[in-house]
């Protein structure tokens, strides 16, 4: 085994969890991830005036030194409607009878990010995209658990092959707010367990066997809920592959529990270059001064940041709001990636938009702002046929040897191309 796992594990992670026990499964034994009255100290220390209020409202026995634990955040997760409902009026937003009973993905929420929910009307976007609703209850058709068909795609446990230099290594089914219509609705819904050190030997035994795999992203579930000996131990192993040329790392982390990119972590991750973060954005009032601070961190690092953003009805779905989370996603050095026509997992239909809506988002930023600001529209085939990107018809066919093009204004224009 890698002899970092044969340290003691940092800092004995940590303490029982309100509802629900995190455990982290080594090939030793099982260990806790939280112990009780161990929340170490942190060295972030940003706390907006929001959250400030909400902490000092919701938790009067935290310190601002526990608040800005990450441990302390998902330890003290809304994992609950019981707990919920002591800040949001969730009568007003729903019947959850019938959430409470239908065993569905299921529901957490760090306190630093409920604080963004606070006081804000039911309708609210980030309220949408982390609260549970009953219309998740209705089915409709095309719609499916593993709806991209990663599961078929998995040579071995936990790692999907989908794309020949490419390979996915699914780290943990554990998330520290879980969104709403997540991809991965299927893998997540124990809430439960790190999948530990020997279902990753196993995929870390397959990219070793497998030369053509030059790019590894490890994601979940979210690796930012791992331990940074966890973590790692993952980042050594593939690093130690001499054909894995880049790895990659998937996450919500520095959106909803800032409070983790510690300084410690970015020193351990920029040992791995090169070494880039996929960062899973959603809607513009994510970005606080926390997520400033964090995303600050991990671009000082040297650690490239592109964002991930699935398109949401009533989230983010019109120019305004995406340009503006563009903006100020370059503004924390994240360079806008990929927006997704949100999957058909069991559910989700609230929250598909119409395609052409995502053209008119692309078209509404393409010439209108800085082309860094403009992602890829892209839909992840359903039944696993990879991203297929979708532009707005730029190009509008030959007249003779000219090809005819349209621009940002629908203004028209001939290119000679002959050939
Ligand atoms: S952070 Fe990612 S894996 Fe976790 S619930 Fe959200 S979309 Fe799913």
């Amino acid at each position: 085994m890698n002899e970092l796992l044969q340290e003691d594990p940092e800092p004995p992670l940590s303490s029982d969890l309100s509802s629900i026990e995190v455990v982290l499964e080594t090939t030793a034994s099982q260990v806790q991830l939280f112990k009780k009255n161990d929340i170490p100290t942190s060295d972030f220390s940003v706390i907006n005036p929001r959250a400030d209020e909400f902490r000092t409202t919701f938790f009067p026995q935290a310190t601002e030194k526990q608040w800005n634990s990450w441990r302390w955040q998902i330890q003290n997760s809304y994992a609950s409607f019981k707990k919920l409902s002591e800040f949001l009026d969730i009568r007003n937003i729903d019947n959850f009878d019938f959430l409470i009973k239908s065993r569905k993905l299921p529901l957490r929420i760090t306190p630093y990010y409920a604080s963004l929910l606070y006081k804000k009307p039911s309708d609210y976007a980030l309220i949408k995209s982390v609260v549970p609703n009953r219309l998740e209850l209705v089915i409709s058709p095309g719609e499916e658990n593993d709806p991209l068909h990663e599961e078929s795609m998995c040579p071995v446990g936990n790692l999907v092959h989908r794309y020949p230099d490419r390979a996915l290594l699914l780290s943990t089914g554990f998330c520290s707010v879980y969104c709403r219509y997540c991809t991965r609705s299927h893998m997540v819904l124990k809430d439960k367990k790190h999948y530990g050190v020997k279902a990753w030997e196993t995929a870390i035994d397959y990219i070793r066997n497998n030369t053509q795999i030059r790019d590894v992203i490890i994601s979940g579930g979210d690796p930012l809920t791992m331990p940074d000996k966890h973590i790692e131990f993952l980042l050594s192993s593939l690093r130690a592959i001499p054909h894995v040329e880049m790895i990659r790392l998937g996450t919500k982390v520095p959106m909803v529990l800032p409070q983790r990119i510690t300084k410690k972590l970015v020193r351990m991750l920029k040992k791995y270059h090169p070494f880039y973060m996929s960062i899973h954005a959603t809607h513009p009032d994510e970005i606080t001064p926390e997520v400033i601070e964090a995303c600050k961190r991990i671009a000082d690092a040297g650690i490239p940041m592109g964002s991930q953003t699935v398109l949401l009805k009533g989230v983010n779905d019109t120019v305004e709001t995406m340009k503006e989370l563009m903006h100020k996603l370059l503004k924390v050095r994240i360079r806008p990636y990929y927006i997704y026509q949100c999957d058909p997992i069991p559910g989700s239909s609230h929250f598909r938009t119409p395609v052409k809506k995502g053209l008119e988002i692309i078209q509404g930023l393409r010439g209108f702002t800085s082309g860094y600001a403009v992602p890829h529209y892209v839909i992840d085939a359903p039944g696993g046929g990879g991203k297929i990107p979708l532009l707005p018809e730029y190009y509008q066919g030959r007249e003779g040897d000219n090809i005819v093009l349209k621009n940002f204004e629908d203004k028209t224009f001939q290119y000679f191309d002959p050939f």
